[in-house]
């Protein structure tokens, strides 16, 4: 049977969720760009592929995955003034991603991983998650219990040394880089323009933030470091190392009772 949650009639969904609910994979992506070479969904794309793999392998499903995010920051996504960058403020998303947590578990979807795509997420998907556990408790639904995490959280240091066999710069400024556009070499291939890959200098931001956006430290192409040295073998690398260690870690994490 599919692993995707809207694929599936209320019928079949009750019925497995009646044999003990399955686990809810919650996909949380951006609408943001990804320099010349990687689309604007690319945050969208990875965590609903990853979290396809892992479903497939755990029995879990995966919700409809969410296509807007909150807004890009100059050091990790390169900034929200790009074209096509379209982003939620935090209050729009974090109610959305509560209400959608909410109504999953009032249905007795009471296992649910939020599958971060877009580091910008990070901490309004706490809060979602904090304030539907607070919304639940006081309607009476109990035994919800909550995953998050960002899928390049899972990189052990033996696929961060295939990935950067020089040494890695930073996380951050891997946004649209070696990583991301190695694992979308190997995932969508046909969504990389192969030819536009970029290689310049790392961003050199200063220690601070500014508000308004000082665009001047970040790169004309949107992509904080070299991409250069992406390749489909090394994001094969990682898919193959990330999706069985997502998949047995999500096991451990609904192991204990929240009850109990
Ligand atoms: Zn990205
Ligand atoms: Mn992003």
């Amino acid at each position: 049977m599919t692993v995707q949650l809207d694929a599936l009639t209320w019928v079949e969904l009750d019925r497995l969720t009646r044999d003990g609910p399955p686990v809810v994979i919650l996909p949380a992506g951006s609408l943001e760009q990804h320099g010349p070479h990687l689309p604007l969904g690319t945050d969208r794309f990875m965590p609903a592929r990853l979290a396809a793999l892992v479903a497939e392998r755990t029995g879990a499903l995966v919700a409809p995955a969410l296509p807007y995010g909150y807004k890009s920051q100059p050091k990790s996504g390169g900034g929200n003034h790009f074209p096509g960058c379209a982003s939620l403020d935090a209050a729009t998303y974090i109610h959305m991603v509560r209400d959608i947590l909410c109504d999953l578990a009032r249905h007795g979807l009471t296992k649910i991983v939020l599958f971060d795509g877009h580091m910008e997420n990070q901490w309004f998907l706490t809060e979602a998650a904090d304030l539907a556990l607070r919304a639940l408790a006081a309607e009476g639904v109990v035994g919800t219990r909550i995953v998050k995490f960002g899928y390049w959280t899972f990189i052990t240091p033996e696929t961060e040394a295939a990935l950067f066999p020089d040494g890695l710069l930073s996380w951050e400024l891997e946004h649209a880089a070696v990583m991301e556009t190695s694992c979308m070499l190997h995932l969508c291939p046909d969504l990389v323009r192969a030819e536009e890959i970029p290689d310049g200098p790392p961003a050199a931001f200063p220690p601070y933030d500014v508000y308004p956006v000082d665009t001047g430290p970040i790169p004309p192409t949107g992509v904080l470091s070299s991409a250069a040295g992406a390749s489909a073998e090394k994001g094969r690398i990682v898919v193959e190392q990330v999706v069985p260690d997502i998949a047995a870690a999500l096991v451990t994490a609904f192991q204990t009772d929240p009850q109990g």
